[in-house]
């Protein structure tokens, strides 16, 4: 099943060139899903949102980074499913290859959605909570309706709900928390391939600290 839903992400990407994970590793059984938040310095900076679901990670590309004011709606495009054990990578894809750039583990933690999640999505309006490091609380992500390319319908806006979590006026200052949750390090020393090594959270064993190319 899990294979069949990575198809689209394997399709993408050439396992001799970057250190992607192709999904093939098993990841650690959990009680709980997980979710992670990878930040991403692609040809364009965004913030990765990932959600477990029936093994797989559900995937949006958060362009300015989620935010913790109920008022400030940020856009989230879906992408493909990313496998599971993609929750433990931290690293830089080559220049040339698809999505090449820094990755960071920027949050991670465990969600819960608040109903049906199959039907939530299916929907366009999933609704759920988080108890991330950095993200917390009441959360919603709404299918748009009126895409102006009206395609594939394939943007959707994350929303911080009301509750003891959010911050209003907040806009930025989350995204100012720039350390991985995994080793500590910044998107610089990342690129560099220094500091400590992540410490892995879907899987048992890490992934090698020096997950640089040239
Ligand atoms: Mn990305």
């Amino acid at each position: 099943m899990a294979s069949r839903k990575l198809s689209v992400y394997r399709a993408k990407r050439d396992f001799h060139k970057t250190k992607e994970p192709s999904g093939a590793r098993k990841v650690a059984k959990a009680e709980r899903l997980r979710f992670v938040v990878q930040k991403h310095d692609a040809t364009r900076l965004h913030y990765d949102f990932r959600l477990e679901l029936d093994g797989v990670f559900k995937s949006w590309a958060v362009t300015r980074g989620p935010s913790r004011d109920p008022a400030d709606k940020r856009l989230a495009v879906e992408v493909e499913d990313h496998p599971l054990d993609y929750g433990d990578f931290e690293g830089t894809i080559p220049q040339g290859e698809y999505g090449g750039g820094t990755v960071m583990l920027w949050d991670r933690g465990y969600w819960e959605p608040e109903g049906d999640p199959r039907a939530m999505l299916k929907k366009g309006d999933l609704k759920f909570v988080l108890a991330g490091e950095k993200l917390e609380g009441g959360w919603v992500l709404v299918r748009m309706k009126n895409d102006k390319f009206k395609s594939k319908r394939n943007n959707w806006l994350l929303i911080k709900h009301h509750d003891a979590f959010e911050k209003e006026g907040d806009a930025e200052t989350l995204l100012k928390k720039d350390k991985s949750v995994a080793s500590g390090r910044s998107m610089a020393e990342i690129e560099a391939g220094k500091g400590k090594k992540p410490k892995p959270f879907m899987r048992k064993k890490a992934f090698a600290r020096d997950a640089v190319w040239e």
